[in-house]
């Protein structure tokens, strides 16, 4: 039998014809590498403009045409607003923290600039009607979440790969209401990054680059030198941040122990 389609926006008010869900919308678990702290995955919106030539997410939805009928267009997915209140954690997972969490528009970038505020409003709002959820949130636009109602349970993050976006990061983190815990991602580390101020986040993330294949060919691994993360790790523990870096930074078996701290909710 033929499936029904509903008709999906683009940020630029094109319409996409997307195949209706079967039954309702829940969060995504997630299986394989992913990020160890957060079990979930839920994507109300899907897409980037962002360009950046490493973007796994990218390469994900360009080999995935049915899942991704936009491609990497910018999309917003109003059939899965009711995934927060649908989804439970299973038994045998009661108690584990990263359960409690899901990593929001693991496929997008939120807070881009391109991104109609109605969007992020219907993504708040279908985060507040669920508080029980730990909420992560990551972007490369941070100056949008200021003025912004951050979700009370938010991990609030900001992504940072390379120096010209550390200013922007550190100002905009300087004028944040809200959120639990205010976080950096540094993955992937792709050069020597001077932070004046780590003390706005309470939790930094050092991780490598993994190799992708993208729409026009590979674009290959990267680990950057133990010196530059190892200095951003001193400059933290001084600001009082909590660290984690990324098994990927050491591809050895065994390697290094590696600092895998987390933050306490504010
Ligand atoms: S910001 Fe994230 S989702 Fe957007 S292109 Fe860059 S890596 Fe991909």
């Amino acid at each position: 039998m033929a499936r029904t389609l509903v008709t999906l926006r683009t940020h630029d008010g094109r319409e996409v014809a997307y195949p209706r869900p079967s039954g309702k919308a829940k969060f995504t678990p997630q299986t394989g590498a992913g990020i160890s702290w957060a079990k979930w995955s839920w994507n109300p919106v899907t897409g980037c403009l962002h360009g950046c030539d490493y973007c796994y997410a990218r390469a994900i939805a360009t080999r995935f045409p049915n899942a991704f009928p936009a491609g990497f267009t910018p999309l917003f997915h109003e059939e899965r607003l009711a995934a927060p209140v649908n989804t439970s954690v299973p038994a045998r997972h009661q108690g584990d923290p990263a359960w409690q969490r899901v990593f929001v528009c693991s496929m997008a970038d939120l807070y881009g600039r391109w991104v109609p505020d109605e969007w992020i409003t219907a993504v708040h709002e279908a985060m507040a009607g669920a508080p029980w959820w730990q909420y992560i949130l990551l972007t490369k636009f941070p100056a949008r979440y200021v003025g912004l109602d951050l979700p009370p349970t938010a991990w609030v993050g900001t992504s940072v790969d390379e120096q010209k976006r550390v200013r922007i990061a550190e100002d905009a983190f300087r004028h944040l209401d809200g959120g639990a815990v205010k976080w950096l991602s540094l993955e992937p580390l792709r050069e020597p990054l001077e932070f004046t101020d780590l003390s706005v986040f309470d939790w930094v993330v050092i991780g490598a680059q993994t190799g992708t294949r993208q729409p026009d060919g590979a674009v290959p691994a990267f680990a950057p030198p133990l010196e530059w993360v190892a200095r951003i790790v001193a400059q933290a523990r001084k600001a009082g941040c909590k660290v984690h870096l990324k098994p990927n930074l050491v591809n050895g078996r065994p390697g290094m122990t590696l600092p895998d701290e987390y933050p306490t909710a504010r």
